[in-house]
């Protein structure tokens, strides 16, 4: 099969079209014919060498797809070859075939093309796991979403609309902030000439804050949050290590989190795939949530989709499609 294979770890232009052997699906897994696969900040850092694939999964990029099941594996119900299905995928997606596990596997509505379906997954769930589940994020209380015109951050804002929250973002450009409040954000604080910090403080600070910046936005993240308040790290693209200042834990009873959607366990992976098929899905369709596709790439134009993303041009979801 043709997939986005590398001639080493590094920047876009080690990515090329190759012929790879096609996977075969074991108990419990479906095939797919990809139609479409999401790109996400983290295929940038798995391409750099830096975020190796978790043992069993494919070594190839993507985490998101959407497509036909051409065959099923051992053990499988409710799935037949021919349907078009969409799910989370632990690697893989950047090919013509692609493994996905029966228990994250939805069926594709009709009202979505494939692209839409795989932008939907990583995002969509990552933002419930870590607001919903993790952050247990409540009716009137304050958020703040940091890369508010990410993918998850786009997701997470519209999310925590919907659950009855004040959100505030963290964004790099005035059209990020205008497509911020788009999405529901009542307030897009643009990070390169405002202090968030300051921003929020003045206003009572935030109970919950959702950051993918890590290091670089740790104390002004404690700084922002009011009393009893819920730090969760979802990524690191400030850096990794930062002084803690843990006086001001003790004395604000602060929380804080870490977690990454890719390492969790199968069960839980199914459990937000079920959360995406009977919440999300059926708001889409219902014009409550926005789907927030910025744009497709054929696959044969995976270099140039990166070079998008890297630039932070996007604003919500990237996708890679196949004819
Ligand atoms: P994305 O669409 O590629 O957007 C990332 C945005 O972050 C950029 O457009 C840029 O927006 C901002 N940004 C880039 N570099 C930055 C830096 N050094 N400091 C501050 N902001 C920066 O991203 P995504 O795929 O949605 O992922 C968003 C984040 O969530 C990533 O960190 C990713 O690793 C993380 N994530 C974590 C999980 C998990 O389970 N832990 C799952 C999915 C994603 P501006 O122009 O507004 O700065």
């Amino acid at each position: 099969m043709l997939a986005v294979l590398q001639t080493q770890a590094g920047d876009a232009s080690t990515l090329y079209l190759g012929e790879t052997a096609r996977p075969q699906p074991g108990p419990g897994q479906l095939l797919l014919r990809v139609h479409a696969v999401g790109i996400n900040r983290a295929d940038i850092v798995q391409r750099e060498g830096r975020y190796p694939a978790p043992a069993g999964a494919s070594p190839l990029l993507g985490l998101e797809v959407s497509g036909e099941v051409v065959e099923v594996g051992a053990g499988v119900s409710g799935f037949a070859p021919g349907e078009a299905v969409f799910g989370l995928v632990g690697g893989g997606g950047y090919a013509e075939y692609a493994m996905l596990d029966a228990s994250c596997a939805l069926r594709k509505p009709d009202n979505l093309s494939h692209a839409e379906a795989a932008s939907l997954p990583e995002a969509w769930m990552t933002a419930w796991f870590n607001l919903i589940e993790l952050g247990q994020l409540k009716a009137n209380e304050q958020v703040l979403i940091h890369a508010g015109a990410s993918g998850v951050g786009a997701a997470a804002i519209q999310l925590a609309r919907l659950h009855g929250a004040q959100v505030a973002c963290t964004v790099g450009s005035a059209a990020k902030a205008a497509f911020c409040r788009g999405l529901g954000a009542q307030r897009a604080i643009e990070y390169h000439r405002q202090d968030f910090a300051c921003e929020l403080k003045a206003q009572g600070g935030v109970d919950l804050i959702l950051d993918c910046v890590g290091a670089r936005y740790l104390d002004a993240n404690l700084h922002s949050l009011r009393s009893d308040g819920r730090l969760i790290v979802i990524g690191l693209m400030g850096g990794a290590n930062a002084p803690l200042d843990l006086g001001r834990l003790l004395v604000k009873r602060l929380s804080l989190r870490g977690s990454t959607l890719r390492a969790q366990p199968e069960a839980v992976k199914a459990r937000l795939s079920t959360a995406l098929r009977d919440t999300i899905v059926p708001a889409l369709a219902k014009g409550q949530l926005k789907l927030t596709l910025d744009r497709t790439f054929p696959l044969a134009e995976v270099r140039a989709a990166h070079a998008w993303l890297e630039g932070n041009h996007n604003l919500g979801k990237l996708v890679l499609t196949l004819a």
